[in-house]
């Protein structure tokens, strides 16, 4: 491997992961991980973004 090529890689393993999103189960909008609400007063548990949350207390 040159070592130009490596730092090619080495560049390449240091980029962020792209960010988990998940969907929020009452108004289906893309939030991120941290910002899920687990509403366990549920059965199924329900995972919504934090504005549905608020919403639902
Ligand atoms: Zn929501």
């Amino acid at each position: 491997m040159t070592a130009e090529a490596k730092k090619e890689a080495d560049k390449a393993k240091k980029q962020k992961p792209r960010e988990i999103k998940f969907k929020c189960q009452r108004c289906q909008k893309e939030v991120l991980l941290k910002e899920m609400v687990r509403v366990t007063r549920f059965r199924p548990v329900l995972i919504v973004c934090q504005n549905c949350a608020e919403e639902m207390r």
